[in-house]
């Protein structure tokens, strides 16, 4: 188990905070400690072909070790941690033998982790958790997965009884920024299909996610003197208030849950002459998704209708259910699950409200669902990670290899 927490706490304490608000790849020149230090380890546990490009996606081959031809699989997580909060100066705190009790994480500050609030705590009563000082994030955010995939790499090298065909890994940066997928080099990682370790709880597999568009409405109005108004004015501040009012009232995000999608405004200007207003459309089905954007044309066109042409929309799609591309491969899934049921863990199959750098990674022809890395309260000073976890993580990833191995004739 020492292993492992080493491993783990090595990578969380070197800061990869990703910021959004940069241009380059990796966003943050920081990422690149991690990065560099990560290609040292892959090349010492014994890996091969261990690269890194001008972005600092890194890629390295377990080759099979059978006569079979097997499909080649591939484990990918990233390696920055989320712009949300700090990351500088983690100090991890082990708690072993968890006693199911508030774990102080901050005596003078006066922060507390109490399993009266995040309830998913007593699910490892008696594990070891890995917890924040609460001043900073854990980074369990994907360094967890990294940990898991150096580790079970490490072990079938070590374990060369156990049969498997040739093994791709990739860590990325930006993720958190929503470009973790964006440069990866698909053609070039060359794997049958993949699995990122980066969802939540153990036993998480996910291969559904939300068809996701972006809209923006720009209301240009027409101002005259409040007085002398009458039929002249054009207050575009109401025009996108009447707008808000023709969205469905209960398809916001803190009505709906499971496969319901929703409109959800989160920006909103308003001045006489110019109004907009940005919002994102969410629906895990396709169709609805599509009727969505439509709905939303056909308020716009209304409004235009009644008042004059002042309303203008624009929508952009940002990424796309990987349902599509996963259903037809519905096999990945399967192996996932199996390995996860012999190494006694039940899956926890749900849509992600949400993307993941697999879902674009699908689109762009590498079908790739997600499994748990093993954190909870992700992106903010509450994060922890039971070691037991990832350790059944690494158990998954070492299984998948082996069973599709084993299944290939
Ligand atoms: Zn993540």
């Amino acid at each position: 188990m020492q292993h492992i927490i080493d491993r783990f706490i090595n990578y969380v304490t070197i800061d990869t905070q990703s910021d959004s608000s940069s241009n380059t790849t990796p966003s943050t020149s920081k990422q690149w400690n991690l990065a560099n230090k990560l290609v040292e380890e892959l090349k010492e546990i014994g890996m091969q072909d261990v690269t890194i490009d001008e972005n600092a996606y890194i890629m390295a081959t377990l080759p099979s070790n059978t006569e079979k031809q097997v499909p080649t699989i591939g484990f990918i997580s990233h390696f920055d941690t989320s712009p949300d909060f700090s990351g500088t100066n983690v100090k991890p705190q082990i708690i072993k033998n968890y006693d199911g009790k508030d774990i102080v994480l901050n005596e003078e500050k006066g922060i507390i982790l109490s399993p009266s609030y995040f309830d998913d705590l007593l699910l490892y009563k008696n594990q070891t958790l890995i917890t924040t000082d609460g001043t900073t994030l854990l980074g369990a955010d994907d360094k967890a997965g990294v940990t898991e995939i150096v580790t079970a790499m490490e072990y079938l090298i070590n374990h060369p009884e156990i049969k498997h065909g040739k093994i791709r890994v990739g860590f990325t940066p930006d993720e958190e920024i929503g470009r973790g997928a964006h440069k990866f080099d698909v053609a070039k990682f060359g794997a049958d299909w993949a699995y990122t370790m980066d969802g939540s709880q153990i036993g998480e597999l996910e291969y559904e996610n939300f068809n996701a568009a972006e809209a923006k409405i720009t209301i240009h109005g027409k101002s005259v003197h409040p007085g002398y108004a009458k039929g002249k004015m054009v207050n575009a501040i109401l025009i996108a208030h009447e707008f808000l009012n023709h969205l469905p009232q209960a398809e916001v995000p803190q009505k709906t849950a499971g496969r319901e999608g929703f409109f959800h405004v989160h920006h909103i200007q308003g001045e006489i002459e110019l109004a907009t207003i940005e919002l994102i459309i969410r629906d895990h089905d396709l169709t609805l998704f599509e009727k969505r954007k439509h709905d939303l044309q056909a308020i716009a066109n209304k409004l235009n209708d009644l008042y004059g042409n002042y309303l203008s929309l624009e929508i952009k799609d940002q990424y796309f259910n990987m349902k599509e591309k996963v259903e037809p491969v519905f096999h990945i899934v399967e192996l996932a699950k199996e390995a996860m049921l012999s190494v006694g863990i039940t899956p926890i199959i749900k849509p992600i409200r949400g993307g993941t750098d697999g879902s674009q990674l699908s689109y762009m022809g590498l079908p790739c669902p997600n499994i748990f890395a093993g954190g909870h309260n992700f992106h903010g000073k509450y994060e922890y990670v039971p070691v037991e976890s990832m350790q059944k993580a690494v158990e998954v990833i070492v299984k998948i290899c082996e069973l599709n191995c084993a299944q290939t004739n």
